[in-house]
């Protein structure tokens, strides 16, 4: 690589910020940070801060700027406080690439901002899509932004595609872990408590993703997600369980040849290669050993006991607003399970409920997206 690509890293204090910035420390020839923004954690931010001497640094949590300005000002880094202040300065000059990797909805505004002012995208926050996939593709088509996948699967899916050029996709498969609850009953999951779904067998990660894995609703994200950037139709995106996290998922093309990508289950290197696009960056990240792995298994997921995947696919098939009432009433469901409030099972009647109540548009623009996620908590709020 010639140039150092400058990166705005939105949300550096979860845990995909907290890895991209393990692969940005790895490669400090190839990427300079130039934006942090994080929501609670003051200390950590700082901390990132002095160690990466980025531009500036926003706090979404107005109440810690003091904290915060006072650390870095003395370092000659700006601080400021807010989300809006995070959707201003991703339109910074001196950015090349956004890493838009805040939790749900709150991400939307600011990725937009950025596509707007043409940065480059490397997208963590599937809710973007989810929400307000029809616009955000357009969006950037309109600015000539590419959006690099981040999730793992997209960007396995991603990766198949290089060199396909025009070669149409017949079908994709999305692999599955299952999550902690895979192969349990409808009576079992009615018991279930935070502690459990929290335990994700094989991926480490943020809190209200590690419950949407549990529940099957990432992959219902994620199914949406799928449409949106690679341009599918509803019944060309199939999900399978695979519970080693190996096969991070295939594409099947028009002749029936299939591609897949694989490796051991580690962020770092979907983020890697969302940032280093087109290159590939020699790493020292674990080499899958086949001997470890002696089968590979695949089994059908069951949306009769995982409604949030079923529900998912009919907020897909329904389009305009549905999957932003999905969303938003899953984000008040997980928050709502995460504080002991209802049940494991609850959650997909929160969003059932949510589905059938909140008005349908048909085609959603920016202020449609933001008053439906508006009442849809509204209404999810009113069951719990
Ligand atoms: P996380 O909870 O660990 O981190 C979220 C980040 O967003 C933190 O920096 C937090 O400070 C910030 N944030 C939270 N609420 C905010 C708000 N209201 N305003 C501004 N900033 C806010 O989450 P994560 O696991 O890193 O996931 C981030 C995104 O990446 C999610 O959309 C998730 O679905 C996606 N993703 C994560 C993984 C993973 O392995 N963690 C894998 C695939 C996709
Ligand atoms: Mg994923």
């Amino acid at each position: 690589m010639t140039e150092k690509k400058n990166i705005a890293i939105l949300g550096s204090t979860g845990s995909i910020g907290t890895q991209a910035l393990d692969v940005i420390r790895a490669n400090r020839e190839a990427f300079a940070v130039e934006v942090l923004t994080g929501h609670g954690n003051a200390d950590l931010l700082i901390k990132q801060a002095l160690e990466f001497s980025p531009n500036t640094v926003v706090i979404a949590d107005e109440s810690k700027y003091q904290q915060v300005k006072e650390a870095l000002q003395p370092h000659d880094i700006k601080v400021f406080a807010g989300n809006k202040a995070i959707a201003q300065v991703v339109q910074m000059e001196s950015i090349d690439m956004v890493l838009a990797a805040i939790v749900g909805y709150a991400g939307l505004e600011s990725t937009i901002s950025a596509i707007r002012a043409g940065k480059q995208i490397a997208l963590a926050n599937k809710e973007t899509l989810v929400v307000a996939g029809e616009l955000v593709t357009q969006l950037a088509k309109e600015n000539g932004v590419n959006l690099y996948p981040v999730d793992s699967e997209h960007s396995a899916i991603f990766q198949c595609l290089a060199g396909e050029f025009h070669n149409p996709v017949e079908k994709i498969y999305l692999t599955a872990s299952g999550g902690p609850f895979r192969g349990k009953d409808k009576s079992f999951l009615s018991t279930v408590k935070k502690e459990q779904a929290l335990k994700h067998p094989n991926w480490e990660m943020g809190a209200k993703i590690t419950i949407d894995s549990a529940s099957l609703m990432n992959k219902g994200l994620e199914v949406i997600e799928a449409k949106w950037l690679f341009g599918l139709k509803p019944e060309q995106i199939d999900v399978i369980v695979h519970p080693q996290s190996i096969v991070h998922s295939i594409v099947q093309f028009t002749d029936g040849s299939m591609k897949a990508q694989m490796g051991l289950p580690d962020m770092k290197l979907p983020i890697q290669y969302a940032m280093a696009y087109p290159q590939r960056i020699r790493s020292d990240f674990p080499r899958f050993d086949f001997l470890k792995y002696p089968q590979l298994t695949f089994e059908q997921a069951d949306t009769k006991t995982f409604r949030n995947l079923a529900l998912a696919y009919a907020a897909m098939n329904k389009g305009g607003n549905a999957p932003c009432v999905l969303n938003a009433a899953n984000e008040v469901a997980v928050e709502s399970f995460l504080r002991d409030r209802i049940g494991f099972l609850q959650m997909s009647d929160v969003v059932e409920k949510c589905l059938e109540k909140v008005d349908f548009i048909a085609k959603p623009g920016y202020d449609d997206y933001v008053a439906t996620d508006k009442e849809a908590r509204r209404v999810a709020l009113e069951m719990i």
